[in-house]
């Protein structure tokens, strides 16, 4: 028997369904499909070829293979002005920036700042060709990865997309298509285009720009199916908006807005809400997401945030924080003219992210702190029984909840006083 990414990585429960393996497979046997818990992972035919290892020299979890700190080191080491911080990775600069268009921020998932790089790149014939995420109208696969050449196709093309797609088709479309291209990519999947190109001499020349998005989880079809059926009793979808700004209110409480596939329901979920509770109790995250530690996308040329600090998040119109890693993005960025950019200081970009990163840390690592550790112990018994069947398993999953909240109770009045000496830290030190 053949021994190939099955192996390595879909048999351990460890694939993300980025699609690259089908993509650098040279004879075709390996397809991208979903699986019981609604995420892709690719299904082998007949074929495999004996001496190849090539679609696990692409995986980001195959263990043996680079991590994405080698791979970023090899990248951004030698770039001018370079900086490193161990979680951040290499940066030349650090930014805030929002779409000075207040109608233009507002369509966008947090200031712009993701469609602003893909409309200069292409507008500017840095690229031809744009590879991003967009609705696909279809119930059982609502998001797909699709090629852009056009700038008012790229229009609709904003918002985050908490939904699994997967490289394969693009990927393909670069291998057999001379062009520049830029991708939009999670920490993962940048990964594994970094992976390939060191083998793939099509994929290494023509995609020219990496942009990473933070990444704290992905969640499986089941998520938004679930939400769904909450909104608006049906799970068959036309489209997802999983970021509808809501006015006066704070950046974070933004709303899922789900229509059917007749359209003719259509509601809304406050983050706050159901769409919180879920994320954060790592209900329907795949296991793969287990495994993994960049949250900043170490392997992409720029990586794009939520601004959560409170000076930001009070504006509900959105602000994205921004780690330029190389000098070619830093003089796009800072000569684009649709956005308002200011340079922040990195350990503020850190410090927006600093839960994601604990957070993953604790799940990857295991925490020495008692609380944090009996949290987790109980999300991964929601994450498992969630992907398992979450109707069957709801009275269970509610108690493991009841008993989260019990303990981050306890766990809050215990570094109650910690927390009120830093503040009278903060304020002291902010009156010198
Ligand atoms: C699964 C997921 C988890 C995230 N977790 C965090 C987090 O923990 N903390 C945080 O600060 N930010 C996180 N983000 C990033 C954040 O939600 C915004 O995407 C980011 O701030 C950029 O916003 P923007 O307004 O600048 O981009 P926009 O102008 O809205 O443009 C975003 C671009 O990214 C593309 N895109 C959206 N989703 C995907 C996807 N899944 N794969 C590939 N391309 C995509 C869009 O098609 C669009 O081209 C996450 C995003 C995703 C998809
Ligand atoms: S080992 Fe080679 S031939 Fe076999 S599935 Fe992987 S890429 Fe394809
Ligand atoms: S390359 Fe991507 S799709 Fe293929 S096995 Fe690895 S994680 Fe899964
Ligand atoms: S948490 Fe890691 S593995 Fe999961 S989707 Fe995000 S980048 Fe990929």
């Amino acid at each position: 028997m053949s021994f190939n990414i099955i192996q390595t990585t879909v048999l351990k429960d460890q694939c993300i369904g980025c699609g690259t393996c089908d993509a650098v497979c040279p004879v075709d046997v390996l397809k991208m499909d979903f699986n019981s818990i609604g995420m892709y992972e690719p299904v082998e035919s007949e074929g495999c070829l004996d001496k190849c290892t090539l679609c696990m020299d692409a995986c980001p979890f195959v263990e043996e293979n680079k991590d994405e700190k080698e791979l970023a080191k090899n990248i951004y080491e030698n770039e001018d002005n370079i900086l490193f911080h161990k979680d951040l990775g290499y940066f030349v600069n650090t930014y805030e920036v929002h779409k000075k268009d207040t109608a233009e921020r507002l369509k966008s998932a947090s200031g712009g700042a993701g469609h602003s790089i893909l409309k200069n790149l292409l507008e500017q014939q840095f690229v031809d060709t744009v590879l991003t995420v967009e609705s696909n109208n279809d119930p059982d696969k609502l998001f797909k990865f699709s090629y852009f050449k056009e700038m008012k196709e790229l229009e609709k093309i904003r918002g985050s997309v908490y939904y699994p797609t997967e490289m394969s088709e693009v990927l393909d479309y670069v291998i057999k298509n001379d062009g520049k291209y830029a991708i939009t990519t999670l920490p993962c999947f940048a990964k594994a285009i970094r992976l390939a190109q060191e083998k793939n001499s099509k994929l290494r020349k023509r995609i020219k720009f990496v942009i990473g998005l933070v990444c704290g989880q992905m969640k499986t079809k089941e998520f938004i199916h679930t939400l769904a059926k909450n909104a608006i009793g049906t799970d068959r979808l036309k489209t997802v908006n999983f970021r509808v700004k809501q006015e006066n209110r704070s950046a974070i409480n933004f709303a899922f807005e789900f229509k059917s596939i007749d359209e003719e329901k259509v509601n809304r979920l406050s983050n706050a809400d159901m769409p919180s509770k879920l994320w954060g109790s790592r209900a329907f995250t795949p296991n793969a997401c287990n495994s993994c530690t960049d949250v900043f996308a170490h392997c992409a040329d720029i990586v794009l945030m939520d601004a959560w600090l409170p000076e930001y998040t009070k504006d509900y119109k959105g602000h994205t924080l921004v780690v330029a890693r190389t000098n070619e993005i830093v003089n796009i960025l800072e000569n684009s003219l649709d956005i308002e950019l200011k340079k922040i200081d990195y350990k503020k970009v850190f410090l927006s992210q600093k839960p994601v990163v604990d957070n993953k840390n604790a799940i990857f690592y295991g925490s020495k702190n008692i609380f944090i550790h009996n949290i987790n112990k109980h999300k991964l018994q929601i994450q498992k029984l969630s992907n398992e069947n979450y109707e069957l398993n709801k009275p269970v999953i509610n108690i493991l909840f009841n008993k989260i909240r019990q303990i981050q109770k306890i766990h809050s009045f215990v570094i109650l006083p910690k927390r009120v000496v830093l503040k009278v830290f903060r304020i002291l030190k902010g009156s010198r």
